[in-house]
């Protein structure tokens, strides 16, 4: 049956690969439903040779933004009109926002880590041991240069990887960086005040170890992980026996999705209805 045209929603989406479930649809819609907005967001599988003429036909359906996920994050840049600061530091964008009529690529990953982080602790003049060089990791690493960290010591595995993310921290951001190449069970610094796994290490396996010396984590450290299922990782459950401050990876995919709600609408939405609904998605 016809609707008014104010009845139409406001559509959002994620543009993903192989992402059929994915479980950040529920979380956003919760928090439409919360807030009563007339929005929608639709998970939308795009292969990497659609992906030019996907972003084309969102805007002539009067989409107001997406989310991206792997390989398309990177790829999306050159089909977009401009770049938040983060974003182009990084060199991927997770989320994009249609402000004046210009696609301009946010890159929230990072921003979601941080504002979960600083429930805790602000990075301001910390040392920070950060393991990975990943996606996640360049995401996280930029947000806490930006945020003021003193000091980042990236370890791992590729020393080629690593190099490449140290490098870029030193040329654009204020940040002193240093490479750890990963053998074997790395000790923690004292000097640290917070560890951050940026692996994809524990995914789907509470089983999997960090390569870590567990004696190395000290309590009043503050110990975070982006794996966020399951959300109790080995690493975390580890550092929380030796008396650590432990921050999930859960509060980092509820909060980008937060600050992407935040972008497209201008409402702030409930936190504790997305992370209820995410929660519900994953199990
Ligand atoms: P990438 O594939 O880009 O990077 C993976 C990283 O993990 C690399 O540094 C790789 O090292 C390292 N790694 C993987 N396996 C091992 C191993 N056995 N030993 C040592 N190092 C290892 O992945 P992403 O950065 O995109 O994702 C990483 C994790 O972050 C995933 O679990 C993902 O789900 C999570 N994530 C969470 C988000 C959230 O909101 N909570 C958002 C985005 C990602 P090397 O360079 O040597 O290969």
């Amino acid at each position: 049956m016809p609707q008014p045209a104010d009845f139409c929603p406001s559509l959002v989406g994620s543009m993903s690969q192989g992402a059929a479930g994915n479980p950040t649809v529920a979380m956003v819609e919760a928090a439409f439903r919360q807030d009563a907005l007339p929005w929608r967001y639709i998970n939308m599988e795009v292969r990497p040779e659609d992906l030019a003429a996907a972003v084309q036909g969102a805007k002539a359906l009067g989409f107001r933004g997406f989310n991206l996920s792997m390989p398309h994050k990177v790829t999306v840049i050159p089909l977009l009109d401009g770049l938040a600061e983060s974003a182009a530091v990084i060199g991927a964008v997770n989320c994009v926002v249609a402000r004046d009529g210009r696609w301009i690529g946010e890159n929230t990953d990072g921003q979601g880590f941080l504002a979960s982080l600083k429930e805790v602790i602000d990075p301001r003049g910390r040392e920070i041991v950060l393991f990975g060089a990943g996606g996640a990791a360049r995401a996280v690493a930029v947000e806490l240069a930006l945020a003021g960290a003193k000091k980042i010591i990236i370890v791992n595995r590729s020393p080629t990887r690593g190099a490449e993310l140290v490098t870029m921290l030193r040329e654009r951001t204020a940040a002193a960086a240093e490479l750890v190449e990963w053998r074997g069970d790395y000790a923690v610094p004292e000097s640290a005040a917070v560890v951050v796994n940026c692996t994809s290490i524990g995914l789907y396996d509470a089983a999997a170890r960090l390569p870590v010396v567990a004696e190395s984590l000290r309590p009043g450290m503050v110990v975070a992980d982006v794996v966020f299922s399951p959300a109790q990782t080995h690493f975390l459950k580890t550092a929380a026996a030796r008396g650590c401050t432990v921050v999930d990876g859960l509060g980092m995919l509820v909060n980008q999705g937060v600050i992407g709600v935040r972008h497209w609408t201008g409402v702030s939405p409930d936190v504790g209805s997305m992370r209820r609904a995410l929660e519900q998605a994953l199990a």
